[in-house]
């Protein structure tokens, strides 16, 4: 999968994302990263100025249109000619205003093939080069930050999780909190006891049906204490059984006659 990044910050998506699993994955060929700087793409030859007043006043500076569109032109350019079917790629513009990011999004992202990324800063970007380019508003959390460049990390990282070959293991994202609604159980490593707190028994047992069962009851338990809010979506689609009722054999003894007396 290929990441582009716009930023002023191309370093700050380097050093945050070449390390680790997301390391490994850009080693392997199965990650391409390649943060671009707006600033390259500046008219202004001289001071590589990218960001200007706003019309209206306020605080602060807003980003330009015309770096961002040239920079997005030459993203667009480089994927054009490394694929035949000339598909444009979806833009991602990290912003509070958008919606906020969830693993059911990462999931939908990651059936690209190209994602672009666009991090504003200072108080965000020239509304008209959004409109001209932007595909999908996203956010991380209702809070504002500096800059887009965390948000893209943020979302990058998560995204990239979900490309095949990237985890050691693939099983283990299906496993994950909210794959399928419900946070993670709790998870134990050696020692089997340690501070005076044991394993809980079940996980030694050797017995995998026993360990599935545990593990689904306390994924519910810890979903509904943590998280009401996913637990009751949940429950929506997997209502919990009544116990089956027992059929009640007629006992004269126990229950008296037709009329009630004992
Ligand atoms: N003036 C903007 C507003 O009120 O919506 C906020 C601009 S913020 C200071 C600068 C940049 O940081 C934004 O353009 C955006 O790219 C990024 N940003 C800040 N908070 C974010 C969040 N919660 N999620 C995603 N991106 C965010």
């Amino acid at each position: 999968m290929n990441f582009y990044v716009m930023t002023l910050f191309p370093e700050m998506i380097d050093q945050g994302l070449n390390n680790s699993i997301m390391g490994r994955a850009i080693d392997k060929g199965l990650i391409q990263l390649d943060a671009v700087n707006i600033r390259d793409y500046s008219n202004d030859l001289r001071h590589k100025k990218v960001d200007d007043y706003t019309y209206g006043g306020g605080a602060g500076m807003l980003m330009q249109a015309q770096p961002i569109y040239d920079c997005y032109k030459a993203i667009e350019k480089k994927i054009e000619e490394s694929h035949s079917d000339k598909k444009k790629p979806r833009v991602v513009y990290v912003t509070p205003q958008g919606r906020v990011f969830n693993q059911q999004m990462a999931r939908d992202f990651a059936k690209e093939e190209d994602l672009v990324f666009l991090c504003g800063h200072y108080e965000g970007v020239d509304e008209r080069v959004l409109e001209e380019i932007v595909t999908d508003y996203v956010s991380i959390g209702d809070y504002v930050l500096t800059g887009g460049e965390l948000p893209a990390m943020v979302m990058i990282d998560c995204i990239s999780r979900l490309v095949k070959g990237v985890l050691n293991n693939d099983v283990s994202s299906e496993t994950e909190s909210f794959n399928d609604g419900l946070l993670e159980y709790p998870q134990y490593s050696r020692p089997e006891e340690w501070m005076g707190r044991k394993v809980p028994p079940i996980l030694l047992s050797g017995n995998h049906k026993k360990v599935d069962e545990w593990r689904l009851e306390k994924a519910i338990e810890r979903t509904k204490e943590r998280r009401p809010d996913m637990y009751e979506e949940w429950i929506k689609l997997h209502p919990v059984k009544p116990p089956k009722k027992r059929r009640r054999k007629h006992h004269a003894d126990e229950n008296g006659d037709k009329n009630g007396n004992n």
